[in-house]
């Protein structure tokens, strides 16, 4: 069978470990090539220029985009991503499975570019899988993670525009199960069908337990200016009326502490 010359568009929740899964599959065949993407992001420790990705400055990537120089574009984060087009269509002409991996704004633009395209989601198997991943990573701040994770949420919402689903249980497992899905296995593709009962059960479940994170993390820093607030005004209130003569109390940074250092004051 021939099985060269496929496009494959692979994305996934950031953590999903889509990145690892492509280096497996790169090891075990050799028919695969990968486009390397520009971005405006910064380089994250042991990734060099050239290699995860072309590093660029906001205009010299915005100049790339006048130039006609993408296949195809999108903001993820705060930041620009784009796939350099004459690679692909190189590959292309070369007969070679090229992997693009690429988020899901970029994929469905593939997707109408080239309609023959295999659009392939990525997903660990449950939403706490997938923060446990994210934070094990150890090299985003909190705030990346906590902005990777609600985008984590909008992007589930477009997963059954995808053709394939395929649930990364293990790596190795994952890249076999992709390398079929390239071979047109029928019956991998009919177990990772984007249509397959069981895959949109999955994807449900993690919908749901993603809007939940990030609903628990609305509350909590609601908690948190609350109880910040409500420290500084007792302590305008007790300056207005004159009740204290203690210098002002610090408002700022943990609530916990402003509320330990005001009991201790009042005493
Ligand atoms: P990261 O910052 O974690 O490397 O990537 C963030 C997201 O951008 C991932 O979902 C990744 O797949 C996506 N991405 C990487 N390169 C491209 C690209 O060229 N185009 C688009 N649309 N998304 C990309």
């Amino acid at each position: 069978m021939n099985n060269q010359g496929t496009l494959l568009v692979v994305s996934g929740f950031s953590g999903a470990g889509k990145g690892t899964v492509i280096k497996e599959l790169l090891k075990e065949h050799d028919n695969y090539s990968l486009s390397i993407s520009a971005t405006t992001r910064k380089p994250r420790e042991g990734e060099q220029d050239g290699r995860e990705y072309f590093f660029k400055t906001k205009e010299e990537f915005e100049d790339m985009i006048s130039r006609g120089r993408f296949l195809e574009h999108a903001q993820y984060v705060n930041n620009y991503y784009g796939t350099p087009r004459d690679y692909v269509e190189e590959q292309i002409k070369a007969n070679r499975n090229v992997i693009l991996e690429i988020e899901s704004v970029g994929a469905l633009n593939v997707k109408k570019i080239f309609p023959e395209a295999v659009l392939v989601f990525i997903t660990p198997p449950d939403a706490d899988e997938l923060e446990k991943r994210l934070r094990g990573r150890g090299t985003e701040d909190e705030e990346t993670i906590i902005a990777r994770l609600r985008k984590a949420a909008k992007e589930s919402e477009g997963v059954e525009k995808y053709d394939y689903i395929v649930i990364n249980d293990t790596v190795k497992e994952c890249a076999v199960c992709i390398d079929d899905i390239t071979h047109r296995k029928e019956d991998v593709l009919a177990e990772c069908s984007a249509d397959n009962a069981d895959n949109i059960k999955v994807i449900n479940q993690i919908r749901q337990d993603l809007k939940n994170i990030n609903l628990r993390r609305v509350i909590y820093v609601t908690s948190i200016i609350f109880r910040i607030n409500g420290s500084c005004k007792q302590q305008s209130r007790r300056r207005r009326t004159g009740s204290s003569t203690e210098p002002l109390l610090n408002c700022q940074g943990d609530s916990r502490e402003s509320k330990a250092d005001y009991r201790c004051k009042i005493s």
